[in-house]
Order: structure tokens, then C-alpha cells, then sequence
């Protein structure tokens, strides 16, 4: 019954044109990939999909410091943090976080977790409790959403970064407990969101605001401490998640906040309690991560970033003026995510098909991921692809361009 079930389901999966398959990778992390083939065959990617923004997942320091952080830990942490995994090197870990944010949420202490997603998890079910309001940005993460199913706190959403809808929901909220919820880079679209606003509206109606910077975190600011670094922001009302599994190339999350909440998710946060703690070698190895963003190496690969972001946004914008009639609209973003909305799923996925057979992956993203109407292409850019990689693109782009309007 179970089976015939979910073939029901698959193959409605499969007719809506959603079905997904993964592909076997055999590289490390970096623009030039070589996956396994349908028949076995290795075949040559360029990639534009993974958010390894500064390139740091295939840095030699890393594998170094990997190699070293087993050497010092061995292997598994064998149990939850409060029973007795919380290592040295976990510990060493979250006192620099919760240094390196203490200019931005002061008396700041630091939570990890294995994965972003859980961290979301624990941070919204465990401070969304009966006596909260949660108002939540149309286009949040799939975890924070998944967090405020978890959570008891009443949900309110509001239009993606709309401040005015906000406001009025706060206005009339008579919870004890206020708290914003917002991705501060929109992983979809690459938008910023008015954090400044956010904060001030936090501070007018007497709310919290957890931010979730896992796109922001290594890439903006000038030594990557990401969006409030950023904006130049400071507040005890900021909750801040960070995931480590991006630009920092290796995997884990965090969560820095006021001691006191930090005290709290210690102490409530299921899925802080009741999971094994993180590798500590992986924990070791961070702290050579956090090294390399905010010193000389991480500047210069976050300027590599912008000018290859300036070359791939002029070179589209370029191609629109020369084919006005195409539909095609690149959204506006001062970050690696770049989103050129095509419009159509079976478009999209001809474009993405089409990259794909002269080499270059380049996700199409569709509903339910994005809105009815709004299929893309989501292209990301590393410090570590070359201004012939963004030039290899475009050319593509606009041999596409002139199939699509039949020149
Ligand atoms: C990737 C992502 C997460 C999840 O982080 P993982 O460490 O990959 O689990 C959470 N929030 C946002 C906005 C993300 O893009």
C-alpha cells in the first residue's frame, strides 16, 4: 500500500515537469567539476550553482587544517553537547564568533550546531513560544518557515521586504513577545533585505529580529563579518544565525545573541540537545576558515567577487539592450546570487538543458522554489571562478539570446 502510494505521488511529481535527480560529482568543491555521466563516462562542468563564494571549500589551508583537527581530535564527538561532546575546539570556535559579532550585538554569546537548518530550527521553535508573535518576510528560507511550523508563536507574513505591511502588523500585535524574522540575503533572488529598517522597527514597537546571514556571512562587510558589518549595525535585539557550510567552506552554523538567549537555547533548544555535537575536527579547521575571511586573503577574494559580479551584470545588461523583446530580467543584487528570471518553467529548463550541453551547470529554479511566472536561471559566482569563466557564460547567454527571439 506504502509503495503504491508514493508512486502515485512520484509520478504526479514527474507529470508537473518537478522530478529531480542528482548527479555524482567527483571533484572537490571548485568551478571546474568532473561529474559521472548517465553511461558511467566522466564529463567536464563548468559550475555556476554552489555557494562556495570564496572559494575556500577546495583551499589547501582547509584540507590542512581538516588533516590536523583529526590528528589533535581523532574522530566523532561521540555524544550531545550538554552530555559530553562539547570539545575544546567547539569551544574554542564559539568564544571567536561571539568576539568577532560583539561590536554588533553586545554581551554577544555564541551557540553551534552542525547545519544551518537545525540551527534555524532551535532558534525560532524554542524563542516562538505561546506568549510571541512572529512576523515573518514572503520569501524566507525554507527553515525558518519549517522553524515556525515548529514553534507555538502565532505567524504573521508579510510582503517580501514590504516595511509599511510590517509595521502594521506590529502596530497591532498585543503579544508580550515581538519577534522579525528575516534572511538578510534572499537566497533566490540575491536581494538584500532594509535591515537598518527591520532594527528600527524592532526598536519602535519593542521587537527582536533574528537575521539569517548564511549568504551575507564571509562576503560582505569588509572583513567578512557579513550584513551587519555591512550596514554598520548594533543592536542586543539582533539574533543572528550564520552558517559555516557557505562561504566558509566547510559545514556547521551558529547562532550569536545575548547571553541571556543563548542561556535559554542551551537549556531548551531541542535540536541543540538531542543530537550529537559536530565533528571537532571540522570545529578545529573553522578557525583557519574564520582566519583566511577576515584576513588579507579573504579581502582580496571578496573584491575578485565584486569585479567578476560588475563583469557578469554588465555583459547581461549588455545582452538585454541588444534583444529588447527577449522577457528576460536580471534582478537587482550587490551579492554573488545572481537571478535572471526567464519567466516560463519550460523555458527555464530549456536554458538550463542548453548550458548544460556546452558545459556549464547552471540550475533552472522553479515553483515552488520561486513564484508561478517566475522560473530562473540562479547563477552564483566564487572568488575562484576566472573573468574567462564569467566570459564563457555570457557567451552562452547570448548565443541562447539569439536562438530565443529566432534571429
Ligand atoms: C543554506 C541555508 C540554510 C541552511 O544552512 P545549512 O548549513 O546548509 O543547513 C539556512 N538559511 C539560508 C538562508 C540558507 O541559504
Amino acid at each position: 500500500m506504502l509503495l503504491e502510494h508514493l508512486k502515485t505521488k512520484l509520478d504526479a511529481i514527474e507529470a508537473r515537469g518537478q522530478y529531480r535527480v542528482q548527479c555524482v560529482t567527483q571533484t572537490p568543491t571548485a568551478p571546474q567539476q568532473t561529474l559521472t555521466g548517465p553511461d558511467g563516462s566522466p564529463q567536464a562542468r563548468l559550475m555556476f550553482c554552489s555557494n562556495d563564494y570564496l572559494g575556500l571549500a577546495s583551499h589547501s589551508a582547509l584540507a590542512v587544517a581538516l588533516a590536523e583537527g583529526a590528528q589533535r581530535w581523532a574522530g566523532g564527538a561521540g555524544a550531545s553537547h550538554l552530555v559530553s561532546g562539547h570539545t575544546g575546539a567547539h569551544e574554542e570556535l564559539a568564544r571567536t564568533l561571539a568576539q568577532w559579532f560583539e561590536p554588533h550585538v553586545p554581551q554577544a554569546k555564541c551557540l553551534g550546531f552542525s547545519t544551518g537548518y537545525m540551527a534555524n530550527l532551535a532558534v525560532i521553535a524554542t524563542l516562538g513560544d505561546a506568549d510571541t508573535d512572529m512576523f515573518s518576510d514572503a520569501l524566507n528560507h525554507a527553515s525558518l518557515i519549517d522553524g515556525m511550523r515548529l514553534a507555538k508563536a502565532s505567524v504573521q507574513r508579510y510582503a517580501h521586504v514590504d516595511m509599511a505591511a510590517l509595521r502594521a502588523q506590529l502596530m497591532l500585535s498585543r503579544a508580550k513577545v515581538k519577534l522579525i524574522v528575516s534572511d538578510t540575503v534572499f537566497s533566490m533572488d540575491g536581494d538584500l533585505a532594509p535591515v537598518p529598517e527591520l532594527l528600527r522597527l524592532a526598536e519602535e514597537f519593542d521587537a527582536w529580529l533574528i537575521l539569517d546571514d548564511a549568504h551575507g556571512f564571509g562576503v560582505l562587510g569588509q572583513r567578512g563579518r557579513g550584513t551587519l558589518e555591512h550596514f554598520g549595525l548594533a543592536s542586543e535585539r539582533i539574533i543572528l544565525l550564520g552558517t559555516l557550510g557557505k562561504a566558509a567552506g566547510l559545514s556547521g552554523a551558529f547562532v550569536v545573541a545575548h547571553e541571556r538567549i543563548i542561556a535559554y537555547l542551551l537549556q531548551a533548544a531541542r535540536p541543540y540537545i538531542f543530537t550529537t555535537a559536530s565533528l571537532p575536527a571540522v570545529n578545529h579547521a573553522l578557525l583557519t576558515s574564520l582566519g583566511l575571511i577576515e584576513g588579507d586573503s579573504g579581502q582580496h577574494r571578496r573584491s575578485r567577487l565584486q569585479a567578476l559580479q560588475q563583469q557578469f551584470r554588465a555583459g547581461v545588461e549588455a545582452l538585454l539592450r541588444q534583444y529588447p523583446t527577449l522577457p528576460w530580467r536580471l534582478l537587482a543584487s550587490i551579492t554573488p546570487i545572481q537571478a535572471l528570471v526567464v519567466g516560463r518553467n519550460e523555458d527555464v529548463m530549456a536554458l538550463s538543458k542548453a548550458l548544460d550541453e556546452v558545459g556549464l551547470r547552471v540550475p533552472g529554479i522553479r515553483p515552488p522554489t520561486v513564484a508561478e511566472g517566475q522560473a530562473r536561471l540562479r547563477i552564483t559566482l566564487c572568488a575562484t571562478h576566472t573573468a574567462a569563466d564569467v566570459a564563457r557564460l555570457l557567451q552562452a547567454l547570448f548565443m541562447l539570446a539569439s536562438t530565443q527571439v529566432g534571429l
